[in-house]
């Protein structure tokens, strides 16, 4: 399955969830089964070149691609969760969105000291919601240098702001326009 294969299987939806967004979904992709397939081929093969021996995945679409890398590789998933999800005393972060801000949370021993985490999601556009979770993800002791997106939308910078963190950044496709 090429790259162009996986593009055609990304569905575009115009002024949702409001105007002027071009929102672009996964669901079509993870819906079909070669394709899910090679999407997450593609971002276990970068998981291991980049070492990782913990996959965390961000609330909620970094879970589907983020728990299958985890499994493939038969390393630990951690979830980092939207607030009050948790059972337990957890670490969290506040972030700025376009308007007002949202909190992410995540058990405080659910990373073991030291360990290399790749940290998955299913699209990254201006880049605030990886670096809140790099961030907490380093706070709960972790080594966060590569971040892994089905999707990049490149004018929106977001990649470029987790290099300028220490974070290596790779998508499998990128789209133009936010
Ligand atoms: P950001 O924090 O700006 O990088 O936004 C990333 C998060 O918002 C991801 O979890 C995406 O699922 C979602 N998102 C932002 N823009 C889009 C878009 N154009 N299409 C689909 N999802 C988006």
């Amino acid at each position: 399955m090429t790259v162009e294969d996986l593009r055609a299987l990304v569905r575009t939806i115009p002024d949702f969830p409001k105007p002027g967004i071009l929102f672009r979904d996964v669901t079509t992709l993870i819906g079909d089964g070669p394709g899910f397939a090679a999407a997450v081929g593609h971002m276990a093969n970068r998981a291991e070149a980049a070492g990782a021996e913990v996959v965390a995945g961000i609330e909620a679409r970094g879970f589907i691609f983020g728990a299958a890398v985890a499994a493939r590789m038969g390393l630990p998933f951690v979830p980092v969760r939207k607030p009050g999800k948790l059972p337990v005393p957890v670490l969290a972060i506040d972030y700025a969105l376009e308007y007002g801000t949202d909190t992410l949370e995540v058990d405080p021993g659910a990373v073991p000291g030291g360990a290399k985490v790749v940290v998955i999601d299913d699209l990254i556009a201006t880049g605030g919601t990886a670096l809140a979770a790099v961030e907490l993800l380093r706070r709960a002791g972790g080594t966060v240098a590569q971040a892994l997106f089905a999707i990049d939308l490149p004018e929106l910078g977001g990649a470029q702001r987790l290099r300028d963190a220490g974070v290596a950044a790779e998508a499998l496709l990128a789209f133009e326009g936010h």
